[in-house]
């Protein structure tokens, strides 16, 4: 059996009811098959990949809050420290009633090679909890992270591992953890990011994510011969990505037709009132059922349905596995040309490999939506130094590594014959550096 089925078979077998996290692994192996090939007895002998999908450790505790009305709850939490060979252990902390340790190790795995496509010194981690902020108050979700606080801090650090943001997890939440981390540790420091600006946020930190995959994508059609501008735009989700996203792609004269929550699609022909957006999901915390109340001749349906809408470029931004194989034929037959992952791994295999098949470019959530923690790399840079740096500063930083990433993967799928399969290049440019200071590093 080859090196990788052997690696696979375990990984399911050692990791029983984690389909998710046996998904990325998959997709990440497969693609690397080339490469392992070609130094498979080292691998073997080292054994590499073995290392590869254990996390250095995994945390889990118990989180009690007390809520509005004065009832005691109970939720998990989690923080999985994958990978630091290249750096801190660096990820978000991801809040939904969906986590659980399958989840967080998915993400954390895709953490290991996001990070170190953004070229930046930066490991792999990963955590979050089950609490649900959603329909919550301003205390209660304080409460929740006042308490999950003194657990995580025993793990965490400027120098050791640096959590931010991810769904359900925004400058609210990270405001009151830091509060927290300070308290308990009597430290000023680096150690979340996503911060508010007024104590060691970055700008451009809350933009990263979205802008950072306009950057890529834009670079992706250029090199294809496309133009962005002009292009419909098909965006799935209502979140911090999917907003920054929708912003950028206007600001390089795209038209963004659509963009959904966990419960509906709005079908805006004219183009998504982006100011609306913010209100309705920024300042009022709401449903996008409100959006009509904005823009009468828009349309709200209930469900999934955004890949049903005709365009040029889909950019899925909501979570997981949202965008399906039956998603991908739709895609196709009505002349999408490119398909760019701000969310992590919102794409199924199937659907991917239909898209790829077809001619679709494809860029993988790895490489697309790196622009967030890239930002939060340059945010831990500038506490290090003590100093923040511009917009603009931050901005050009954010556009050249976008680019950089693209070139990357674009020339890692080259060397290995797999000229336009930006996912294999993205795992093979991802995984090579990680693998070299891992090898370099001794057996750890
Ligand atoms: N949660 C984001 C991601 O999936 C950002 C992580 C960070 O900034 O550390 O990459």
């Amino acid at each position: 059996m080859s090196y990788v089925d052997e690696v696979l078979e375990k990984v399911v077998a050692k990791n029983p009811a984690e389909p998710e996290f046996h998904q990325a692994v998959k997709e990440v192996l497969e693609s690397l098959r080339p490469v392992i090939e070609a130094n498979e007895e080292r691998y073997r002998k080292e054994a590499l990949l073995e290392r590869l999908v254990e996390p250095d450790r995994q945390f889990k505790f118990r989180v009690p809050w007390v809520d509005d009305k004065g009832q005691v709850q109970v939720n998990t939490g989690y923080r999985v420290q994958f990978n630091n060979s290249i750096g801190p252990y660096k990820g978000g902390l991801r809040l939904h009633p969906s986590v659980n340790l399958g989840i967080i190790k998915f993400l954390g795995f895709e953490q290991i090679f996001k990070n170190s496509l953004t070229g930046l010194p930066i490991g792999g981690g990963k955590g979050g909890s089950d609490f649900d902020p959603k329909g919550k108050s301003d205390r209660e979700v304080m409460a929740f992270c006042q308490s999950f606080m003194p657990e995580l801090c025993k793990y965490i650090g400027a120098d050791t591992d640096v959590p931010a943001g991810d769904i359900g997890t925004g400058a609210r939440e990270i405001g009151y953890m830091f509060g927290q981390y300070k308290r308990i540790k009597g430290l000023y420091e680096g150690v979340l990011t996503g911060k508010g600006l007024t104590y060691g946020g970055s700008l451009v930190r809350t933009e990263a994510t979205g802008y950072g995959l306009l950057y890529l994508t834009r670079e992706m059609l250029k090199c294809n011969g496309h133009d962005i501008a002009g292009k419909t735009v098909v965006v799935s989700g209502a979140g911090n990505v999917a907003i920054y996203a929708i912003e950028k792609a206007q600001q390089m004269g795209a038209k963004v037709v659509t963009c959904s929550d966990s419960t509906g699609w709005v079908y805006d022909p004219e183009g998504i009132d982006l100011a609306a957006l913010k209100e309705i999901k920024e300042v009022k915390r709401a449903r996008l059922t409100e959006y009509k109340n904005y823009r009468p001749n828009s349309e709200y349906h209930e469900g999934r349905g955004v890949w049903t809408v005709k365009c040029d470029v889909a950019l899925p931004c909501a979570t997981q596995n949202e965008l399906h194989l039956e998603d991908a034929k739709t895609l196709v037959s009505n002349g999408c040309i490119a398909v760019a992952e701000g969310a992590n791994m919102p794409t199924t295999m199937e659907a991917t490999e239909y898209l790829q098949k077809n001619g679709v470019l494809f860029a993988p959530g790895k490489a697309a939506n790196a622009g967030g923690v890239a930002t939060s790399a340059l945010e831990m840079s500038q506490n290090s130094e003590r100093l923040s740096w511009t917009f603009e500063e931050v901005d050009s930083k954010l556009q050249s590594i976008m680019v950089n990433i693209f070139h990357n993967l674009d020339d890692a799928a080259k060397r290995y014959g797999k000229e336009g399969d930006y996912v294999a290049g993205a795992n093979i440019a991802g995984f090579e550096k990680v693998a070299n200071a891992m090898l370099a590093q001794g057996v750890a």
